[in-house]
């Protein structure tokens, strides 16, 4: 029974990104989910929940596609695993590998598989290292990542993300990662400030870290192309291109972490292609199987990869790898999941009914006195909540107003938002397959919600 289940869970389960003590104790209650279909989630009791969250922004083709769960039964039956090591591949695997970079930009040249993008980012960071010891630069170590940047939560990881939470009690970050201004225009301290100077001003920020740190101790810098956990920020006209001249004049490679934005949310099939920028290493991870199964990828340039080659004629080996890199259940996932969204055209209807949701909430919830800032792009959408709009006086981190909106949206019409982790902010993210109808449901649940609770 349900109950069963809970007392099961309280007893047995320790879950991420919950707060323990209150989870154990019966306050945050057991949710679970059975089955799912398109943009639906169910759970035990027979509760339909239109997911506007597809996961954790992972399950872009939408749930329940019987072409991605027979390719892995089909894997499964034939060839449940083999390691990948010493030049072993499998079909799936080979395939998949293909298929990346044939999507990938011009400039990428192979690509190494992993698990999640903790992995795949902890992998850039050992690449990039090795890389530079290979180039006879052993100071040249030190990542910048953004503040509000969201990497993953390992060592490296958790510290090359920019939230506080994931530092604290942690004694994170470790001394090679550094922080630099997030790209957060609606957040900029300097209300006077036009989006042209806040950019000017973001990468003033930039040159001075690079300076008071020196280039010559600065490996990469790494960044969302949209920030995603750190609040759904797309970044202000200009930035990249701006942020990419600074790193070329240094020699600093840019690690364009793409678990979000790869393989079409933004409407494009990556985030750089987007905003025009061209990265050495791009991370995927939840898009590249819908989350059908548990893949990540680090997909490296030529510019790399000809330093990565060499380095291994002197020294053998690369010592790198996991066991599971480039799983072939995983690896079958990942290529019917690519087919099915080529396909379908699913990344064209991200570009269009994601720009008719952001477009629909705007209209609905811009003249909102709390409301300030409706921002997003492609299948990307947020809304965050001020106490007072002319003055963007924020609310206290105890009024909980995102996690109330996102409440009353679930409990009011059975839709399911996320309250980003920090600040007033509900953010929508939904399988790449929305509907306009289900977009509206989702525009008018949001209205009702944010009347509940702010009237
Ligand atoms: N990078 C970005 C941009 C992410 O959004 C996430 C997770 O949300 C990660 C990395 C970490 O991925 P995972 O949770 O699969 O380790």
């Amino acid at each position: 029974t349900n109950d069963f289940l809970a007392e099961w869970d309280r007893d047995n389960f320790f879950h991420p990104s919950t707060h323990l003590a209150q989870h154990a104790r019966g306050e945050t209650p057991t949710k679970v989910i059975k089955t799912a279909s398109g943009v639906y989630i169910e759970d035990r009791d027979g509760n339909r929940l239109l997911d506007a969250f597809a996961g954790l922004y992972c399950v872009n083709a939408g749930y329940g596609r019987k072409e991605i769960t027979d390719a892995i039964a089909q894997q499964a039956g034939e060839l449940a695993y083999y390691h990948s090591y010493v030049g072993h591949g499998t079909e799936a695997s080979i395939t998949l590998a293909k298929m990346i970079l044939d999507r990938a930009p011009a400039n990428m040249s192979k690509v190494y598989f992993g698990l999640g993008g903790s992995d795949a980012n902890e992998t850039n960071v050992k690449l990039i290292w090795y890389y530079n010891n290979i180039l006879g630069r052993p100071t040249k170590k030190k990542i910048i990542s953004r503040w509000r940047g969201y990497h993953g939560s390992g060592l490296v990881t958790g510290s090359l993300t920019g939230l506080e939470l994931f530092h604290k009690k942690f004694d994170l970050p470790v001394e090679q990662v550094i922080h630099t201004e997030a790209p957060y225009y609606f957040r900029r301290e300097n209300l006077d400030q036009s989006e042209s100077e806040f950019v000017a001003h973001c990468v003033a920020e930039l040159e001075s870290l690079i300076e008071r740190e020196g280039a010559d101790n600065i490996a990469a810098f790494i960044g969302e192309p949209v920030l995603g956990t750190g609040g759904i920020v797309p970044p202000p006209e200009g930035y990249w291109a701006a942020i990419q001249a600074v790193l070329k004049k240094h020699d600093i490679l840019l690690i364009a972490d793409e678990v979000v934005t790869g393989f079409g949310r933004l409407g494009t099939m990556f985030g750089s292609e987007h905003y025009g920028f061209e990265a050495d290493i791009i991370t995927i991870a939840k898009g590249l199987t819908s989350a059908y199964a548990p893949l990540s990828g680090s997909i490296v340039s030529d510019k790399v990869w000809k330093v990565l080659e060499q380095g291994t004629d002197e020294n053998g080996p690369i010592g790198h790898g996991w066991t599971y890199s480039a799983h072939p259940i995983c690896a079958a996932a990942g290529v019917a999941n690519l087919k099915l969204i080529d396909d379908l055209n699913l990344i064209a209807n991200a570009g269009s009914v994601g720009a008719y949701l952001n477009q629909s909430m705007k209209s609905a919830l811009a003249d909102h006195p709390q409301v300030g800032d409706i921002r997003g792009e492609g299948m990307l959408c947020a809304v965050e909540f001020v106490k007072d709009r002319d003055s963007r006086t924020f609310y206290d981190a105890a009024d909980k107003i995102g996690p109330q909106v996102s409440a009353a949206l679930l409990s009011q019409d059975k839709v399911i938002a996320r309250a980003m982790p920090q600040g007033d902010i509900i953010g929508f993210a939904p399988p790449f397959c929305l509907s306009e109808q289900e977009a509206d449901k989702v525009v008018a649940a949001t209205v009702r919600a944010v009347k509940t609770v702010l009237g």
